[in-house]
């Protein structure tokens, strides 16, 4: 166990437990697995770095489905900011998804500007069907045009760490989804 005391001083309220967190993305496997479970229908997992890396470890390990996983990285919060900045798609080495059922995986759709381009990355490589699952929506700037398969849970509008989602690359590993208390944000930065 971590020490909880360290990270937990810094925040000011735990919005999803890790409990709730567990059973959600089981039943978020097992959704898919209804979706995915042909014999022998395998997919490929594309995962958005490095938010999304709790998410898919735990998600993966629920999937008894024939699975390969590409990984790319894509930063839109530069360092201490908390509104999106302009969107990068950092590595785009994606493999050959040529007719390849390709499940997105991103850790939570604000303005949909990084998973528009990820999906758009990989529909030029014309796989034979997309669909995309994230753990968080922010349901008050979901958009319209970048569909979502699977959604684990709808959030406000506060900026959230943990369960893999950061700030300042801290915070990752805590074991559930909480917002910070307002003085561990840096406002100089944050603009
Ligand atoms: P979008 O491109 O949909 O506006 O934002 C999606 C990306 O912004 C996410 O993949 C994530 O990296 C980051 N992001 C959006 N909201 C939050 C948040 O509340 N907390 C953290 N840590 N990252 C966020
Ligand atoms: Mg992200």
């Amino acid at each position: 166990m971590y020490n909880a005391d360290i990270m937990e001083d810094d925040i000011a309220k735990v919005i999803i437990s890790s409990g709730e967190i567990a059973e959600r993305v089981s039943a978020m496997a097992d959704e898919m697995v209804q979706t995915y479970g042909q014999p022998d229908e395998g997919i490929t997992i594309v995962t958005v770095l490095a938010g999304s890396l709790v998410f898919l470890s735990d998600l993966i390990r629920r999937l008894p489905l024939r699975m390969r996983i590409a990984l790319v990285t894509a930063s839109s919060y530069a360092g201490k900011a908390t509104t999106a900045g302009k969107i990068h798609l950092e590595s785009t080495t994606l493999p050959d998804l040529r007719n390849r059922n390709v499940l997105i995986v991103d850790d939570i759709v604000e303005t949909g500007g990084t998973l528009r381009l990820v999906q758009a990355a990989v529909r030029r490589l014309c796989p034979r069907r997309i669909r995309t699952a994230v753990l968080l929506r922010k349901t008050t700037k979901a958009p319209s045009d970048v569909p979502i398969d699977f959604v684990g849970f709808d959030i406000g509008d506060d900026f959230v760490v943990g369960y893999g989602l950061d700030y300042d690359g801290l915070y990752r590993n805590l074991p559930f989804i909480a917002v910070l208390k307002p003085e561990m944000y840096n406002a100089e930065s944050a603009l």
